[in-house]
């Protein structure tokens, strides 16, 4: 059904639907990305519903910076807070009433129960038996509306005992819902407990602000992680005690470690030495901050076609996607059941290819806040030739600066063994000479007065380039000697020659 206004899918609205307990993950980057790209396709709308209702688990900032992260990638919600739309608030802690009527409705209906255990008796269960669960098998032997006359339960109430309302499970049954990745998925009704969905401080847990919201903001697909794969099984069911249709389901398989044993988790990024977050994160608690990939170097639009690989394969040979590509190509099907490695190596791959395909101007603009970071005086008009230089030799963006300083700097050190090996100290005289050329030439003439002096005088092309590149960078990895002549400057070049006649000297004594 096309909305006649806005010319959108009605029958395509999915949600991207994090908890700011911190920086959002790649994990929940890519689920984000997922989600963006299927709305994209069916012309439908793209959410972001923040889910802040766990107080205890709340940090400050981490809804801007997943807002941050979103745009930083340009998947920009078409509802969400701050982005309007017809069907907020879209911050769950602004819609606790909702939630509290909802939450009554079940209680009145006999399908959720007061329940007044404290934690601590809980906890005590969970002590003697491991495999304590909340439910039908012993929900009658705890503290709760189920157990207790209504008069007791009222008087509790009035009291203003702590309680919470759990949602009540019928036991010796099945749930089953589709999975547009896993197929049928089901559940015996045995397995689950007695959820909680409304806590002792009034606030709704996950699961019943998530289905309510989900139904209230006409969701017609859930794609998410799948650790919310059995919650689902509840889900399904409170569907059905309201008497709603649920959406249609698909639960993304988990993102691995690089040994693909096991989740990768935020410690992983520290323990191999990549990123894991988008953007960095900073917490007063140095076990709490994170480098993230934009600032690590990485180009959003490589990180986006790295993710959008990690569980899903358009069955073809590309690999390469931009994301309106990937819009056409996507489809939910394509996505694997079995969790994806993450490699990094892959991510630079990538990375590589998109400054290779970046403007120089592009770069430039980058740059110019690495060289601010690592204060170095520059402009962005001599950043543009550093970046045409070097794009095609590094993997992230930082590189073309950090392994390249001799563009701003003369060298510190040189290259002590190619030295030794080509330098001896007739050549002192040549290399000045040299310098004098390169002083008086134009970056046209260049090379081409560079090398008749070297073969008027009969020396060697092949020890009198290194020394020279060295002289430049104190190395002899760099992209073209001369086009680096060109850019340092050609007396700031005549400078550097002199003053490395007197350091290959000293190296060779
Ligand atoms: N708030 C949940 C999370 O942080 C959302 C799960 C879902 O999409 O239903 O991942």
């Amino acid at each position: 059904m096309k909305d006649e206004r806005s010319g959108q899918n009605r029958n395509c609205r999915v949600r991207f639907a994090p908890s700011p307990t911190g920086p959002l993950h790649i994990g929940g980057v890519r689920t984000a990305l997922y989600n963006y790209l299927f709305a994209r396709q069916q012309q439908g709308t793209f959410i972001l519903r923040i889910e802040d209702t766990d107080q205890v688990r709340y940090v400050p900032g981490a809804e801007q910076y997943i807002i941050n992260s979103l745009q930083w990638f340009g998947l920009v919600p078409d509802e969400g807070p701050g982005f309007g739309g017809a069907y907020g608030p879209y911050r769950q802690s602004e819609r606790k009433e909702i939630y509290d009527q909802y939450a009554m409705k079940l209680v009145h209906e006999g399908k959720a129960y007061y329940a007044f255990d404290t934690p601590d008796e809980l906890e005590k269960y969970r002590e003697s038996d491991p495999t304590f669960k909340y439910d039908a098998s012993n929900r009658m032997k705890l503290r709760n509306s189920l157990n207790f006359t209504e008069a007791q339960t009222k008087q509790l109430l009035e009291s203003s005992t702590e309680y919470v309302i759990r949602l009540k499970i019928d036991p010796k049954n099945s749930v089953t819902f589709q999975d547009r990745i896993r197929g049928e998925v089901t559940f015996s009704t045995d397995e689950l407990d007695d959820k909680v969905i409304l806590k002792g401080d009034g606030m709704p847990t996950y699961h019943l602000a998530n289905i309510i919201d989900d139904h209230l903001m006409e969701i017609s697909h859930v794609i998410r992680g799948e650790e919310w794969l059995s919650s689902t099984a509840h889900h399904v069911i409170m569907y059905d005690y309201f008497g709603w249709n649920p959406p249609e389901f698909a639960h993304l398989p988990l993102i691995l470690k690089p040994s693909g044993k096991g989740k990768l988790s935020k410690r992983d990024g520290a323990k191999f030495g990549f990123p894991v977050f988008p953007l960095s994160w900073e917490s007063g608690d140095p076990e709490d901050r994170f480098t993230g990939f934009k600032e690590d170097g990485y180009l959003p639009e490589a990180v986006l076609n790295f993710l959008v690989l990690l569980g899903w394969s358009p069955h073809s040979e590309k690999e390469m996607f931009t994301l309106d590509e990937l819009i056409q190509v996507f489809d939910i099907e394509n996505i694997v059941k079995s969790g994806a490695r993450f490699d990094i190596d892959k991510a630079l791959w990538f990375n590589q290819h998109y400054i290779i395909q970046s403007s120089n101007e592009d770069l430039a603009k980058k740059l110019i806040i690495t060289c601010e970071k690592l204060g170095i005086q520059t402009n962005e008009s001599y950043l543009l030739g550093v970046a045409a230089l070097m794009k095609e030799r590094v993997h992230k963006i930082d590189e073309m600066i950090t392994s390249a300083m001799y563009f701003f700097l003369p060298p510190t050190s040189y290259d002590e063994g190619m030295i030794k090996k080509k330098y001896k100290s007739e050549l002192g005289q040549h290399l000045e000479e040299i310098g004098k050329v390169v002083g008086s030439s134009e970056s046209s003439s260049l090379e081409h007065n560079v090398k008749s002096y070297i073969s008027e005088q009969s020396l060697k092309m092949g020890d009198i380039m290194p020394l020279l590149r060295i002289a430049i960078s104190g190395t002899m990895q760099g992209p073209d000697l001369f086009e680096t002549m060109s850019l340092v400057g050609l007396e700031e070049s005549r400078r550097r020659i002199s003053s490395s006649v007197e350091a290959y000297n000293k190296l060779i004594q």
